[in-house]
């Protein structure tokens, strides 16, 4: 698989200890028979120079297909049959497709050049890396996949400038059979500069894989809402961990059981870090 060579190339970039050019001769050495780089570049230009024609050149020894509509994205080379991503464009209309979510955003139109570029990004590939892990983390229920128990599976991304949340995910449910009938997900833009850097205190990443966690969960689990907030906020913690983000809280609250108590039906930073710690507790007692 091709995949599998780029990424057992990649792990043995990262693994030796040599840099620079002798790093990638030895990270070509560990997963093919070129015996460097020189011998990969010799070979590349002999074989682009004996071929019949440059498209053969590309497909067959590049496997190139520039007709495919295949941005030629890694994820995408060894499942030629599959719709290919596209892992720099905006998407082409308002909303788009994400492993069985249908992802809803305002027209280009009406967003200026910051909230175009979180779009952009979004779509690209912070939404689906969120719900890898999710999916990882929490096993099959856990998605928007069609054969699953979703009860819902659109997500509507807004837009907002003010309040003191990074991003927030939202739902609506039926109050008859506490299922979820809708999903959005609020952006805060006040969390970037001018350049359209995230200034929030941890990774947008990481407060994406938060939020999505509540929207994944609410999908799938009938009640959510009635959840007590620390089991919500707990598990939303879990997926990306908090030991470096909310390290001295989770030692103050550690060093004190009543205030490890009353922070599970607080709220803000201090429940979250205390429903996060019930979880690792469960984990580690229920594994023995
Ligand atoms: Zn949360």
């Amino acid at each position: 698989m091709q995949r599998e060579v780029i990424r057992r190339f990649m792990r043995a970039l990262v693994e030796t200890p040599s840099i620079g050019r002798a790093a990638v001769d030895e990270a070509l050495r560990a997963c093919s028979n070129f015996d460097g780089l020189d011998g990969l570049i010799d070979r590349f230009l002999f074989d682009c120079e004996r071929a019949s024609s440059a498209e053969k050149f590309l497909i067959d020894k590049c496997g190139i297909d520039l007709d495919s509509g295949d941005t030629g994205s890694i994820i995408g080379v060894d499942t030629s049959s599959v719709v290919k991503p596209n892992v720099v464009d905006y998407p082409a209309t308002t909303s788009f497709e994400l492993d069985g979510l249908t992802v809803n955003v305002p027209p280009q139109n009406t967003l200026d050049k910051i909230q175009r570029l979180i779009v952009r990004n979004l779509y690209n590939w912070q939404l689906k890396g969120a719900l890898e892990l999710i999916q990882e983390s929490y096993g099959e229920n856990y998605s928007f996949d069609p054969r699953g128990a979703a009860t819902v599976r659109e997500l509507e991304i807004k837009f907002v400038s003010s309040g003191n949340f990074m991003a927030r995910a939202g739902h609506r449910y039926m109050l008859k059979t506490g299922a979820t009938s809708a999903l959005a997900l609020q952006i805060n833009t006040a969390y970037y500069d001018a350049d359209g850097t995230w200034t929030g205190e941890i990774s947008f990443e990481r407060v994406l894989a938060h939020e999505m966690t509540h929207a994944v969960m609410a999908a799938n689990i009938i009640h959510y809402a009635e959840l007590p907030a620390y089991i919500k906020e707990g598990i939303a913690e879990l997926t990306h961990g908090i030991n470096d983000q909310r390290r001295s809280m989770i030692e103050s609250l550690s060093s004190d059981a009543a205030t490890l108590r009353a922070a599970l039906s607080s709220s803000g930073g201090t429940m979250y870090a205390a429903g996060y710690m019930l979880m690792r507790y469960f984990a580690r007692q229920a594994a023995r």
